[in-house]
């Protein structure tokens, strides 16, 4: 406890006011108690202490010039934070709570996930506190090529390969993806998760969800449970959420939320996959809009949401999905799921659960699949994307769903595994943390202190 009490003492000295990050490492430093106790090699490689500080961070100034003819400035960041797998990997995030704390959480716990899919990626991060809402498709082209004015320096197909996340999709990756070609000439594999037309996967944009419904389906079975049947939370009404409603119903379940900024959508029957995908990938508008479509479905307003959590996990349902953003999921949330009777959650977004509602999980015993599990599906197709760059192959979308499968099955797995030997079977926070963990750090340690 000290150990730990230490680490985030000295964090909060060196690197103040990154909560999300501290809270980030707090949650990591206590699950790999078990482990640092009993493996002398990692204290006297001084492996924690190097790995809480990224490689390389790197922050610049995003100028460009808005429609209107105004200059705008955004601050832009690139954390590369541990290449001991492989080149740094991980998306890119546009959205105005982006800091250095955030990408920083986001950076470290890459680092985990990636080392979990068993593939030979490092970790990163990045982006921008630049809000994509209401921005014409020419402000996000020079938004983009002037992000990647800078950036193009820092990146490449076998050093840092970054994606999307937030607010980063197939457009922004092909203005980006062009403007790094205009700069350096090469057409190389560099982004992840681009367009068919030139070089992406099938299935990477539906991966993340995906994965994140497989990864339920692995971990009811080891209970003698399924899908069929069973009604599911969803939050979010991005790519993660859409994905994982569009898995859900192809299992068998009936998702009966989802979620944005502005207000949870409730509908009974089940949520309009074809509507949430008009509104949301087409018209790119608020979910509000989905009324207009089915007037038997619900809407309750954010400003109407209970003041210690969110509308969405209030309603009672078999399974729970946040695939939102980080800490959507408080305590209260946490209790009203299980006092509900949820038996699993299965996390598409990256921290989602607040340290407190992960406590609420573990302690009621369900079934609980910490993001950085659940939803490596999206990195790892961004791993099987490198691949077919790399061989100038195209593969089938079965095939490369069939590989998800598989890396899904065996992160759940590997976490299940980790957490029977270290003595706490259910728990895969723990399971997952450490067998990220041991990767990472044995592989530091043959590669010597840099
Ligand atoms: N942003 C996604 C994540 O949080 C995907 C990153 C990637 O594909 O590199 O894992």
């Amino acid at each position: 406890m000290t150990y730990i009490h230490n680490t985030i003492a000295r964090l909060k000295k060196t690197s103040p006011a990154q909560a999300e990050f501290y809270q980030a490492v707090e949650e990591i430093l206590d699950s790999l108690q078990p482990i640092l106790e009993t493996n002398e090699k990692y204290k006297a490689h001084a492996i924690i202490e190097r790995m809480v500080e990224p490689e390389r961070q790197i922050m610049f100034r995003v100028p460009w010039v808005d429609d209107q003819g105004n200059v705008q400035v955004n601050k832009g960041y690139r954390i590369e934070f541990n290449s001991a797998l492989g080149p740094y990997k991980g998306g890119l995030r546009f959205h105005p709570s982006v800091n250095a704390s955030i990408i920083k959480f986001l950076g470290f716990e890459q680092v985990f996930k990636n080392a979990l899919t068993g593939l030979p990626i490092g970790g990163g991060k990045g982006g921008a506190n630049f809000d994509p809402k209401g921005k014409s498709d020419a402000e996000i082209m020079r938004f983009c090529q002037s992000f990647i004015n800078e950036l193009y320096r820092h990146i490449g197909p076998t050093s840092d390969v970054p994606a999307g996340d937030i607010g980063v999709g197939a457009r922004e990756i092909g203005y980006m993806f062009g403007q790094y070609k205009r700069l350096t000439g090469n057409y190389d594999g560099v982004f992840t998760g681009k367009s068919l037309l030139w070089g992406g996967s099938l299935v990477r944009k539906e991966a993340t969800g995906y994965g994140c419904v497989y990864f339920a389906q692995y971990m009811l079975e080891d209970h003698n449970q399924s899908l069929a049947g069973k009604t599911c939370l969803v939050s979010g009404a991005g790519n993660v959420a859409i994905y994982t409603i569009e898995k859900l119903y192809e299992l068998g379940a009936r998702p009966i939320t989802c979620s944005d900024s502005s207000g949870t959508l409730y509908h009974e029957t089940g949520i309009n996959l074809a509507t949430l995908k008009e509104l949301k990938e087409v018209r790119k508008v608020r979910l509000a809009e989905y009324l207009q479509y089915h007037s038997d479905a619900r809407y309750i307003p954010a400003s109407d949401y209970p003041a210690d959590g969110h509308a969405v996990w209030r309603f009672p349902a078999d399974l729970a999905f946040p695939c939102a953003t980080q800490n959507e999921l408080t305590a209260q949330d946490a209790q009203a799921l299980v006092a509900n009777g949820v038996i699993a959650i299965s996390e598409g977004a990256n921290m989602p659960s607040t340290q407190d509602a992960v406590e609420v999980f573990l302690d009621a015993n369900i079934c609980y699949g910490p993001g950085k599990a659940a939803n490596a599906g999206g990195v790892a197709t961004s791993q099987l994307e490198m691949a077919q760059n790399a061989s100038m192959q195209t593969w089938s979308f079965a095939k490369v769903d069939e590989k998800l499968k598989v890396i899904m099955k065996n992160i759940y797995r590997n976490a299940r595994d980790t957490a029977v030997e270290f003595g706490e079977p259910n728990n895969l926070v723990l399971g997952a943390n450490i067998a990220g963990f041991r990767k990472v750090a044995d592989a530091m340690i043959e590669q010597g202190v840099v």
